[in-house]
């Protein structure tokens, strides 16, 4: 079984994922470490994550298993992640590792912009995950303060919101609900509520004939 969890920054898309992940048995891929380490290599190999050659090949040198879970998370690195994820090139090398995950018969749940619309559009459960913008940021200017990092609601919200256009208006594989996914607001809800909701989901889609 594959479970596509898409939706954007902060909406409760990670925690979903992983929580159903755990539920039921399978494997998780955050592909949004991916672009997020890609964009964070080339910064730190001194270059511009504008720049499509040098982000093709950090890339093409990614490990999957060698990500650094704590310096993706900084605002630093989700900015460029959603600069380099533009690039075309960049996304045709990160399809094939996430297809790859994505193809283990043990199934996954993979969560992201473009799984339930690009890298898996077969899979057999798909959602869409979204939150108002003030609550995102709320939730995400939590994370970043306990990392330490000292940004302003407004900031960070402004932020969020030119990541969110980006994602949206990209001509590749841009971000936007499939026609057959199943939308989940987490405006109003607690970790526990929103798990509970996708699990139903997941059992309803599970229980049609077919699946
Ligand atoms: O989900 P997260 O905020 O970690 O993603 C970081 C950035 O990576 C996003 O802003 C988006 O630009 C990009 N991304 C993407 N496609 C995915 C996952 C993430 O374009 N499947």
């Amino acid at each position: 079984m594959i479970i596509a969890v898409d939706g954007p920054t902060a909406s409760g898309k990670g925690t979903i994922a992983q929580r159903l992940a755990d539920h039921y048995g399978l494997k998780r891929l955050d592909t949004g470490s991916l672009y997020r380490a890609v964009g964070l290599a080339v910064v730190d190999a001194g270059g511009d994550p504008g720049d499509e050659d040098a982000a093709v090949a950090a890339a093409e040198k990614l490990d999957l298993g060698a990500i650094d879970q704590y310096r993706i998370r900084s605002s630093a690195a989700g900015l460029a992640a959603s600069k380099v994820a533009a690039m075309p090139k960049v996304r045709v090398v990160l399809r094939r590792a996430q297809r790859v995950f994505a193809n283990d018969p043990q199934g996954a749940v993979l969560d992201g912009r473009d799984i339930g619309t690009v890298i898996c559009p077969d899979a057999q459960v798909k959602l869409f995950v979204t939150a108002d913008l003030d609550v995102r940021t709320e939730r995400r200017l939590k994370e970043l303060r306990g990392r330490g990092e000292t940004i302003e609601f407004e900031e960070l919200k402004a932020q969020i919101a030119e990541r969110d256009r980006r994602d949206m208006e990209r001509a590749d594989s841009p971000l936007y609900q499939a026609p057959d996914a199943h939308l989940l607001d987490t405006t109003g809800l607690s970790i526990e509520a929103a798990v509970e909701a996708a699990c139903r989901i997941v059992d309803a889609a599970l229980a049609r004939p077919g699946t």
